[in-house]
This record gives C-alpha cells, structure tokens and sequence, in this order.
C-alpha cells in the first residue's frame, strides 16, 4: 500500500469517523481521491492534515472533515447534475466526480480556473466541466441542476442559484452577514416549497460577485 493510501485510510480513520461522517459513499471517495497532488508541492507533507492549506491567491482548499461534511449533506446519488461555485484546487469537484455525478464547477479566479483546468486535463478527470464566470450567476446553460455547492462564504442565497435548482433540489452553502464567520445552511426544495435549515458554523474564503461580496 502507497504511503498516500496509509494517509488517508488515517484521515478517514481519524478526522471523518469520529465527527460523524458515515455515508458510505462520501468515505469511500475521501480514501481513494489523491488529495496531496490538489496542494502546491511543498505541502505535500501536510495535505493529509486536520486543516485548510493555501492554494494561491488568498483561497484555500478546504479541511478534509468540511468537504467530507458538506458533500454528506448534499444526499447525492450517482447520476445527479452538481454545480459547485469556488472551483479553486478542483478537490472538491474530484471528490464529486468520484461519487459518478455529473459535475459543473464556477471560479472567478482565472489563475486557478487555468491552473485547475490543466490539472484535470493532466489527470484525466474527463467528467468534470469547468467554467471562468462569477458563479453567483450559476451556469444557466448547463441547469438545472439537482444539487448546488458553494464553497466560498457570502452574505445572501444567490437567487440565480435558486432559480438553476430542480425539484427536488438541495443548494448548500456557507452563510454570514459578517465576512469570515458563516454557517452552513442547507436550502432544501419539495413538494412545491423551499425551506432552509442552518447547521455547523463554518469559515470560509470570501464569495466575491453580483450575489455575493463586491
Ligand atoms: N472547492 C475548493 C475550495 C476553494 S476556496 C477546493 O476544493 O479547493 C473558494 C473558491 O471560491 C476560491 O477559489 C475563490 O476564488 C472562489 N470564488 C469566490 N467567489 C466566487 C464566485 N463568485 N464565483 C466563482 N468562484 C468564486
């Protein structure tokens, strides 16, 4: 077995299980997704550590326990259509990508929308669409979609999103009328209704667009 497999066999074993991670599926993505070639080289070493690391331009690809979290939370199913806005290291687009959804991911950022394309190229991540936009407009071409993530903090639901979700639909994000503290909130769409739960607080990179932060 690679060291890399031992590492993360560890992180399942010991940041995923303990704080309620359970979902199969979510699990087996988490130990088979190479998380350490998603950071920059000189991180290797830490990429399988209880925390966030530096991906360049003030972003951050998130703690692995968040991803596992917020990917729970979505209740996917093989098949489904996921937007995920904040494409940054393509990590949790992988992730997806390994539970056999079909996934759309938005950055603003064009160093890291490049940098993240050439990388899935590389890599044969052939299922994974990417797109330069402000994602708090969505993708309307591509919805609607079943599941929506976001993976950067803003201060509203972003109404285009709402509109490019089917029903049923879940759009997950991180919520907070201050920069820096949010909490995840899981907006739920059935039977003709859109409730909203809030769950952990979480801190998240800025969302940065028309709906989000200017
Ligand atoms: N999901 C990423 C986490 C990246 S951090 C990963 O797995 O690595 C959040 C990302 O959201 C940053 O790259 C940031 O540039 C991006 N972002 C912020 N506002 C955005 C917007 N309006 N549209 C698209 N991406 C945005």
């Amino acid at each position: 077995m690679s060291r890399h497999q031992i590492s993360r066999d560890r992180m399942v074993r010991d940041q995923l299980l303990p704080r309620g991670i359970r979902d199969k599926a979510v699990l087996a993505a988490m130990a088979s997704v190479p998380r350490h070639l998603f950071v920059e080289e000189g991180l290797i070493p830490s990429a399988y550590e209880d925390m966030p690391l530096p991906i360049g331009f003030g972003q951050t690809i998130s703690q692995p326990y968040i991803v596992a979290l917020m990917t729970q939370l979505l209740e996917v199913s093989p098949g489904m259509r996921v937007l995920e806005i904040g494409t940054g290291s393509g990590y949790q687009a992988a992730i997806l990508d390994a539970m056999g959804l079909d996934v759309y991911s938005v950055e603003r950022v064009r160093e890291l929308h490049f940098r993240t394309s050439t990388f899935f190229m590389r890599h044969k991540f052939r299922n994974i669409r990417l797109k330069l936009a402000d994602g708090t407009l969505g993708w309307p071409e591509a919805g609607p979609f079943d599941r929506i993530i976001i993976t950067a903090g803003g201060p509203e639901i972003p109404a285009p999103l709402l509109e490019q979700l089917k029903e049923p639909g879940i759009l997950l994000l991180p919520l907070g009328a201050d920069r820096r503290t949010q909490n995840l909130v899981r907006v739920i769409r059935e039977e003709g209704e859109v409730r909203q739960e809030t769950l952990a607080p979480v801190a998240f990179v800025d969302l940065v667009g028309r709906h989000g932060w200017s």
